[in-house]
């Protein structure tokens, strides 16, 4: 759903409309070209990357620190910003966020609304060479639309810090300069940047500046964009420090057909370089193709580029390990800690979640179904348990234990349930992957366990405790 900003009023363009005559109407809009500011072939470079750096996206470099924005006046002119965003002095502090999902270091804009205006005061009018935008999310608040449009403020009444909703923006005296959308750059989430420059060296000569922003996506409310850092570079300046790229030490390989390619982040844990290196490497290049060949489906493309990141426990909340996207996050302390116990397992558990995908197809079937928690927790469980590390016993449960466990408990005593449905009516082989289809195409419901198995899914439980 996609509302409005702000309070809704009638439509207040800033100046009244009257009716002219015609002939009246093209001298002024002939006086209005004369004296309208030059704007010249305006060039807009887009870049994005998902493997996370310091914001160095192809040619466009790293943000400045002392670029003219950090020493301008900055508002919010239009729109409300998400209670749980940081404030607009983000946008020219010279400092970039330090992880992908990080709320507090971006500036953004409330779920649900569009057309939120940020605009700028130089403090005089200034030939502008270029207007560098920096964001980053792991999912859809990562690129980055918006028009951007500028002022010198020489029109009566001119207000450069606020804009009334539904306002005709040049009506009320701003040029619009660019439009920028950085979705088509290559990838969804990750570090985005866009570059608005002119061939001539200068976009123009303004004294304001404002970016109207939109949601990349309607189709949840989350579509606003985490927006990291904002330069707009004078041209009489010529040298530009940048910020330092952040020490990143990480592990990079492909798998052998080249088709996968995974990132090990170890610049949290560098204590677990080696054993990333030596030990979980070669479980990665083994295991993820082969949850990818367990779990097909119709038009299913996994996702090529995985990336594994070292977090400290402070930032995973005590979780040891989560999947989003292409994306695991590992507890640092944690895998340490079992580092030779339970660590690889709970990573084959996560990069099931990688290859479930069941949030991807969102768009192309509206009407989906919820798979439960215990399907999405019981296969991967199931996977690492029963088929990575039979073994360990891990889910096995005892007799007693079965008749008092319910199969929807999730994790090990689902994954105990499903290896018995698959042991016991899975003739072909193929229940698992029709199980995960139906839950990733959001089709799943009890009905596929009579389907699958020609008993339902009660009758399964019953049986399974009885066994
Ligand atoms: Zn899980």
């Amino acid at each position: 759903m996609l509302v409005g900003t702000g309070i809704r009023k009638k439509r207040t363009p800033c100046l009244p409309r009257y009716r002219f005559p015609v002939a009246v109407f093209s001298l002024l809009m002939l006086a209005v070209l004369a004296y309208r500011p030059a704007i010249a072939d305006v060039t807009v470079q887009t870049g994005s990357t998902d493997v996370p750096s310091s914001f160095q996206m192809g040619t466009i470099p790293p943000p400045a620190i002392n670029d003219i924005a950090s020493v301008s006046s900055w508002a919010v002119a239009r729109g409300v910003p998400d209670r749980n965003s940081g404030s607009l002095q983000l946008l020219y502090d010279g400092l970039v966020p330090r992880s992908d999902d990080s709320p507090r270091e971006n500036f953004f804009f409330a779920p649900g609304t569009s057309n939120g205006c940020i605009a700028v005061d130089l403090g005089q009018l200034t030939e502008i060479s270029e207007v560098v935008t920096y964001s980053w999310h792991s999912g859809s608040r990562g690129p980055h639309v918006y028009n951007l449009y500028a002022s010198t403020g020489a029109q009566k009444d001119f207000r450069w810090n606020q804009v009334d909703n539904d306002a005709d923006l040049v009506q009320c005296g701003w040029s619009r300069i660019a439009s920028v959308d950085t979705r088509n750059s290559g990838h969804l989430g990750g570090q985005h940047a866009s570059v608005v420059s002119d061939p001539s060296g200068a976009i123009g000569t303004f004294r304001y500046l404002l970016f109207e922003m939109q949601p990349t996506e309607i189709d949840t409310p989350f579509g606003n964009t985490f927006f990291s850092e904002i330069d707009i570079v004078a041209r009489s300046q010529k040298q530009l420090q940048r910020i330092e790229a952040p020490e990143t030490q990480s592990i990079r390989f492909s798998s052998i057909d080249g088709r996968y390619q995974y990132t090990i982040d170890t610049t949290a844990a560098p204590e677990l370089a080696k054993w990333s290196e030596l030990e979980l490497k070669p479980i990665i290049l083994e295991w993820y193709p082969r949850i990818v060949s367990m779990l097909p489906s119709d038009g299913f493309q996994p996702i090529e580029k995985v990336q594994f990141r070292y977090l400290p426990d402070a930032k995973m909340s005590g979780i040891p390990a989560y999947a989003q996207g292409g994306t695991i996050s590992m507890n640092a302390e944690w895998m340490q800690r079992e580092k030779n116990r339970e660590a690889k397992g709970a990573i084959v558990h996560e990069m099931v979640h990688v290859v479930q995908s069941y949030q991807g197809r969102r768009q192309r079937n509206t009407r989906r179904t919820q798979t439960p928690g215990w399907i999405v927790e019981g296969i991967p469980d199931y996977i690492r348990w029963f088929v990575y590390e039979p073994q360990s016993g891990g889910a096995k449960l005892s007799k007693g234990a079965r008749a008092n466990a319910k199969h929807d408990a999730s994790y090990r005593v689902s994954a105990n349930f499903i290896d018995w449905v698959l042991r016991t009516y899975d003739s072909d082989g193929t229940l698992l992957s029709k199980l995960n289809a139906a839950a990733r195409e959001g089709r799943y419901s009890t009905a596929i366990w009579q389907e699958l198995t020609g008993k339902t899914e009660d009758e399964l439980a019953r049986s399974w405790k009885d066994e």
